[in-house]
């Protein structure tokens, strides 16, 4: 098995906690075979990520890591591009990226109307909220330059605790749409564990929105963490390759400078 954590944060994010070397290390322990960072980036001035990655120090410090530790673990350098498809930013998000050497760019929905997902619930209704969300996310599938859509199904974290998780039938139509445009775009899934990490206990998306992906012809699958700390690198991830066999993928992918590449699972 081809052990990877494709979605890690680093001191280089506004809300990582350890520092990229260190991470390194641990993944080194833990027998990771490729790690990705995958630091937060932001071109809305109202996200608290704006304005935050310091760019040339981080490829600086992957570049001095792949020196160290290149020869027992592959190390990426990518992205989590919040909201990476509002139009007013969209050409200076292209230039931005232009100028930096990327192996891999998730894009994530955090925000709506540049409010973070948690504060957008009031004086809605539960199928309002998630409808809101999921919209969200297909506008961001039509248009935005990413590798794969970053934990998609967020919004039950926010959610789960006034709302409970929402039922995959309910918003079917309009998953199919994000997933069927995203492969024709050549965009892939992430599955990211982080949610086995919290109440909802389950992963991001939930296993139905994996299988409609199979169905409908999806390959590119990446794996993530989504961890902002050592201790929680890699953490999970075994149970999401599991959860992937059982939905019938063969391949997880990794990425180098933007390319998929496909490993047995
Ligand atoms: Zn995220
Ligand atoms: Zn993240």
């Amino acid at each position: 098995m081809y052990k990877v954590d494709y979605h890690h944060h680093s001191k280089f994010s506004f809300d990582g906690k350890d520092f990229l070397e260190d991470i390194c290390k641990k993944a080194i322990e833990i027998d990771l075979n490729e790690i990705c960072f995958t630091e937060h980036f932001d071109v809305d001035p109202k996200d608290v990520s704006y304005g935050v990655l310091d760019y040339k120090a981080y490829h600086e410090c992957i570049e001095l890591c792949k020196q160290k530790y290149g020869n027992k673990l592959n190390i990426k350098r990518g992205l989590e591009i919040g909201e990476p498809h509002l139009k007013p930013y969209l050409e200076t998000l292209k230039n931005e990226v232009e100028k930096m050497d990327l192996d891999f760019i998730i894009g994530s929905v955090h925000n709506i109307n540049s409010v973070k997902l948690r504060l957008t619930m009031p004086s809605k209704t539960k199928s309002k909220i998630y409808e809101d969300y999921f919209n969200e996310i297909l506008a961001m599938v039509k248009i935005a330059d990413i590798d794969v859509i970053g934990h998609l199904d967020l919004m039950k974290r926010y959610a789960f605790a006034d709302y409970g998780n929402y039922e995959f039938e309910d918003y079917k139509d309009i998953i199919e749409e994000i997933l069927t445009i995203a492969i024709k775009r050549n965009i892939g899934l992430e599955i990211n564990t982080s949610g086995l990490r919290n109440k909802v206990n389950e992963v991001y998306p939930k296993i139905e929105i994996l299988n409609l992906y199979k169905n409908l012809g999806g390959k590119i699958i990446t794996i993530g963490s989504d961890s902002h700390s050592t201790n929680d690198c890699f953490s999970y991830c075994k149970q999401g390759y599991d959860l992937l066999k059982a939905c019938g993928f063969e391949k997880i992918y990794t990425f180098t400078k933007r390319c998929p590449i496909e490993h047995k699972i």
